[in-house]
Parts: C-alpha cells; structure tokens; sequence
C-alpha cells in the first residue's frame, strides 16, 4: 500500500511540476519534427537519412561496447558528414528555411476525409474531361497521379505550377505549342502540380513498338505506384499504365474512380491496404503496335 501511495505521489509530484512552457516546448517540437518528416518524406533524402540513422546506431553500438576503431571511423565520418549534407542539401534547406517564414501552419490543416474526395473527384473529372477532349482533337498527353512513391526528383526536372485542377488548364499545357506542352503534368495532392516533366523510359523490350511518350509512361509506372494516362498525338488512343503494365483504350472515369476513390473509402472503413498480395487493376498488357 505504501508503495502504491509512494508511487502516486512521484506522479502527482511530476504532474504538478509542468506548467504551460512545457505544453509550448512539445508543441514546437511536434511542429519541427512534422516540417522535418515533411522535407524528408518529399525527397529522395529518405533513403540517405534512413542510411544515417544506421550507421549512427552502429556508433552507438560501438561507444557501449568499447569498439574503439569503429568509434573512431563513424565519429569521424560524422564531423565531416554533417558539413557534407549541408552543402549537399543547400538548396532544400534553404527553401526548407524560407517556407518556414511564409506559411508556417499551411502543412498542419486537416483536411477532412469528406473534402478529400472531392478533391480527389475533382481531378477525375477535370482530367478524364480534357483527355476526352484531347483525344478527339489527337492532341498528345502525357499525365502522371503522384501515391504513395514520391516523384519530387521528376518535378524537378518541370515547372511547378500547383494549380486547382481544371480540364482547361489541363488542355492548354497540352495545346501544341504551348511552352509546357513537352513532358509530363504531374499531380501531387489532388492539384496540377508540375508540367513539363521528364520522366524515366522503360528499357522493356516489350513495348518496342510504342514510340517515347508511352515508353516514359511505363518507365513511370516501373520504378513508383503512379498511375499514368497517355493521350496518343497519332491515333487519339487513351492509354493509362500501373506497375509497368499498359492497357489500352481504357474507360478512364471507371478506372481512375475505381483505384483513387475505392482505395481511399477502403482506408475510411479501416481495411488495411495489402500492398504485396494485391491485384493489379491492369491485368492485361494489350499493346497493338499498329494502332501507335
Ligand atoms: P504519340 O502516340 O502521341 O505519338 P508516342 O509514344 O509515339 O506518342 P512520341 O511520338 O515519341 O511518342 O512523342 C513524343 C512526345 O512525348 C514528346 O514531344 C514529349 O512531349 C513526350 N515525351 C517523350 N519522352 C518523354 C519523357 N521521357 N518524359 C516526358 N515526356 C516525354
Ligand atoms: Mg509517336
């Protein structure tokens, strides 16, 4: 019993001894850690950060069990190693920085799972819209869906517009001549993001046959979980790609619904995504060379 009430009273003792500071102290903390996972999550630095913690456990490993020579190596690595992702990471930083000073909270709204898709309806249809327009006029497209792969190093190769979604802005980056019309559009967070992006050729042997705007699209869809549509400049064909499989002709509303919207009320109703196990929606490559 004593030790029960002893053991309250430490509690109550450290309880009574927070004061308001210490709200504020975690608060910015929680602040500076979601803006540090936010510049992470965004890069391709994630890999290297990942890599860092490691060899920083190492280093911990090896202080708590006297590896003297491993200490040494990694404690070294570290001093030049800082200095080094500085300037490496200037640029980001310093944009990193600067966003800091303009729009502090921006990343904190909470954006309500109802409003969520009807963004994300929103860009169905504006982009199912202009690709219908686009393929009858045969004025070539070429659009990638950011998920869950990050494509931040392929926007950078574009200009970032971060535009509401709208079918005409869609169709006048595409519009033959326009100055973004080569390369990609590329949507990130339900907004016309970028345009004008180069993104990677598959080096499959299988799509010999299609010419470069559909090569990208696959290489797109090889290396991340974007969902490309390609409108074709030649025959006006719809196409969309997903994990490095092309398909044709496709009903693009019932398709784009069908992964970005089911997904996103699966998640509502709690049902965990299986992402090794799961079907993928394109299951036919139907590639016709002559129709290219
Ligand atoms: P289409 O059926 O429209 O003719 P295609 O697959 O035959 O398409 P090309 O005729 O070679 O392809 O299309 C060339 C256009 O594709 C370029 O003008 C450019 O806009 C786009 N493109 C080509 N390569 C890339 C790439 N790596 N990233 C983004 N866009 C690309
Ligand atoms: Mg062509």
């Amino acid at each position: 019993m004593e030790v029960v009430r002893e053991y309250f009273s430490k509690i109550w003792m450290l309880l009574s001894s927070i004061d308001i500071f210490d709200f504020v102290d975690i608060i910015l903390i929680a602040v500076l850690l979601f803006y540090a996972f936010r510049f992470i999550r965004d890069r391709r630095a994630g890999k290297l950060i990942a890599g860092i913690v490691i060899l920083l456990i190492f280093q911990i490993f090896a202080i708590n069990f006297g590896l003297r020579a491993v200490d040494f190596i990694l404690g070294n690595f570290f001093k030049v190693g800082v200095l080094a992702l500085i300037i490496l990471f200037q640029p980001e930083l310093r944009s990193a920085l600067e966003k800091v000073g303009s729009e502090p909270l921006k990343g904190l709204k909470i954006i309500s799972e109802k409003n969520m898709i009807q963004s994300k309806a929103l860009m169905i249809d504006s982009i199912c819209n202009a690709c219908h327009r686009m393929s009858m006029d045969k004025t070539g497209a070429l659009i990638a869906i950011e998920r869950e792969t990050k494509l931040g190093e392929y926007i950078n190769t574009g200009t970032v517009v971060d535009a509401s979604p709208s079918s005409s802005l869609i169709e006048n980056i595409f519009f033959k001549n326009s100055p973004l019309h080569d390369g990609a559009v590329i949507f990130r967070d339900e907004r016309l993001y970028a345009a004008g992006c180069f993104l990677p050729l598959t080096g499959s042997d299988e799509f010999r046959e299609l010419g470069t705007r559909h090569h990208a699209a696959i290489g797109l869809s090889e290396l991340s979980d974007a969902i490309v549509i390609v409108v074709s400049e030649q025959t006006g064909t719809i196409s969309v790609t997903l994990n490095g499989k092309l398909k044709r002709n496709v009903d693009l509303k019932n398709f784009l619904r069908s992964i970005l919207l089911e997904s996103s009320e699966s998640d509502r109703n709690g049902k965990k995504k299986k992402a090794k196990g799961q079907k993928n929606p394109i299951d036919e490559t139907n590639v016709h060379s002559e129709n290219n």
